[in-house]
């Protein structure tokens, strides 16, 4: 068997296999290797590229702190710039030569005898490492719909996350199914070309404007300037902040979240002119329950003559089209815009993985509920480190997550080097103590939950609970810099 041998693995090159690679460099830990199953680095920006596709927030909170780029070309940059900046990061921090594509993790075991993982790979090559990053991201899995008879659609079938540019939409019957914030995108960019376009809806968007605008010649020079960089930054992550976490998580004490609902409505209003599609697009869950959509231009879409809203539920898919109890849509095109498997068995992560005496992370997380100390480290796993994992990500830019994160995993590995600890694990009563903190924040209650039960949100695991971190961005980003390192058992070889 042919083994590839490494300090450190991670796996995905997506922003944050980037950002713990670019951390881990500067720290001097050379020895480590980048697996990923895609042919390209990006991540969701490498497989997402739906016509439309773009950040949903601002992008200059949407990129690393310490490698802010001038040229966005809007304030919301399409796809096709983050993923010219993955590139970017790739070749500027030497990270090309440590990454392995098309490399498929299937499974990763820790042996407790060497303190080192072995990870299986769908080519069956194994990969050994001391320290494993996981750094597979959330939103990777495409999601199908189970809908009878959906194996028998005739037309093209398409996810928006895996999109086949060889597919000419013009004057094509398309349905999409779905709408989420990837629909949003994609509806308005598609609607002008096609015949007909029958949208299939489940649970209406909370869609707010978007404060976009090219960032034209001028004040991309004046990003430049002294300062100009740091100003816009700043100004960015407040607008974000007051728009996600501070309105999630601190919605008893600030009106942010019903100064969104009053902005949402009047949104719908000025946007759609017919009122019985109005009512259609009104969600009737608060604002926070999912992740809202920002966009200028998805609602007045609906206004489009060759556009039909269907709100009833699907019962099949035939050869020929997508069926309600009452009408038959007609289709030649068929877009699921029905998004990533999230809080679902085998993407958290998405291979099987082991720990001391065979423990089973999944397992142990449905006998015992998503928990993670700090979003990083669970007890039984150690020397396994997550960027994503259950109360780590608090709904602000994801850029501020991987830093945060990294610089978690960064004090673990370091403190690892300095004492020749072969094994590092993370306390039971440290995990304990941090959970017991997040479910306090919370108060019993997650966002409005009372209003959130219909609105089919991806940010509810399958136990009831919202494992997204109860704080501000400042908050978390202090405690990765601050957690006592003590919450860690450091253990020598053996
Ligand atoms: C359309 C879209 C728009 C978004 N917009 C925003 C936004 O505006 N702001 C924001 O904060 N977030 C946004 N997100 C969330 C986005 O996923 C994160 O911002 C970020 O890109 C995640 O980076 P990541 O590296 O953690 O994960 P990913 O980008 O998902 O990369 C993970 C990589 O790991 C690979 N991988 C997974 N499992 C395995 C395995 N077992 N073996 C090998 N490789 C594996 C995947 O194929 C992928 O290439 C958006 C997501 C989507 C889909």
């Amino acid at each position: 068997m042919n083994t590839i041998e490494h300090e450190i693995i991670i796996v995905g090159a997506g922003f944050s296999g980037i950002g713990a690679a670019i951390a881990l460099r500067e720290a001097g830990f050379e020895d480590f290797l980048i697996v990923d199953d895609a042919d390209g680095v990006g991540g969701t920006w490498h497989w997402n590229t739906y016509p439309g596709v773009a950040v949903d927030i601002p992008s200059f909170s949407y990129q690393f702190s310490f490698d802010q780029r001038t040229e966005w070309s809007r304030v919301y940059a399409p796809g096709r710039e983050l993923k010219a900046y993955a590139e970017s990061c790739v070749d500027k921090y030497g990270l090309r030569p440590r990454i392995r594509f098309g490399t498929t993790v299937t499974a990763a075991d820790f042996d407790a005898g060497t303190d080192r993982w072995t990870l299986r790979t769908a080519d069956g090559t194994e990969l050994s490492a001391r320290f494993v990053l996981s750094a597979t991201g959330v939103l990777t899995r495409p999601k199908l719909p189970e809908i009878p008879g959906i194996e028998t659609f005739a037309g093209a079938t398409v996810h928006t996350a895996r999109w086949d540019h060889d597919l000419d939409l013009r004057g094509r019957r398309v349905a999409v199914i779905g709408t989420g914030a990837s629909a949003v995108q994609v509806i308005p960019e598609i609607a002008p070309r096609v015949e007909h376009l029958t949208v299939f809806q489940r649970t209406p968007i909370w869609c707010l404007p978007r404060p976009d605008a090219a960032v034209p010649l001028p004040a991309r020079l004046a990003l430049r300037l002294p300062g100009g960089r740091a100003l816009t930054r700043l100004l960015s992550q407040t607008y974000v902040e007051f728009t996600f976490p501070l309105a999630a998580h601190y919605h008893r004490s600030l009106p942010t979240a019903a100064i969104g609902e009053r902005a949402g409505l009047a949104h719908l209003r000025r946007q759609v002119r017919d009122p019985a599609i109005r009512a259609k697009l009104t969600p009737d869950y608060a604002l926070g329950c999912k992740r809202p959509s920002f966009s200028n231009d998805y609602l007045a879409t609906f206004n489009r003559a060759n556009v039909t809203l269907e709100t009833a539920p699907i019962t099949e898919i035939t050869a020929t089209g997508v069926h309600t109890a009452q009408t038959a849509h007609p289709a030649d095109v068929l877009i699921l815009a029905t998004g990533f498997k999230v809080m679902e068995s085998g993407n958290m992560p998405t291979y099987d993985l082991h720990g001391v005496d065979g423990l089973d992370l999944e397992k142990w997380w449905d006998e015992n509920r998503l928990q993670a100390y700090e979003g990083v480290s669970v007890p039984g796993f150690p020397n396994y480190f997550s960027i994503i994992g259950p109360y780590g990500y608090n709904g602000a830019s994801y850029f501020t997550l991987i830093e945060n994160q990294t610089r978690h995993i960064l004090r673990c590995l370091r403190r690892a080097r300095a004492t020749g600890a072969t094994r590092v694990e993370v306390s039971r009563a440290a995990n304990d103590r941090f959970f017991r903190e997040m479910l306090a924040r919370r108060g019993g209650q997650v966002f409005w939950q009372d209003s959130c039960a219909d609105a089919n949100s991806y940010y509810f695991d399958k136990h009831g609970d919202v494992p997204l971190r109860p704080s501000s961005t400042v908050e978390a980003a202090w405690r990765s810099g601050h957690f006592d390192l003590s919450d860690y058992l450091f253990t020598p070889a053996r």
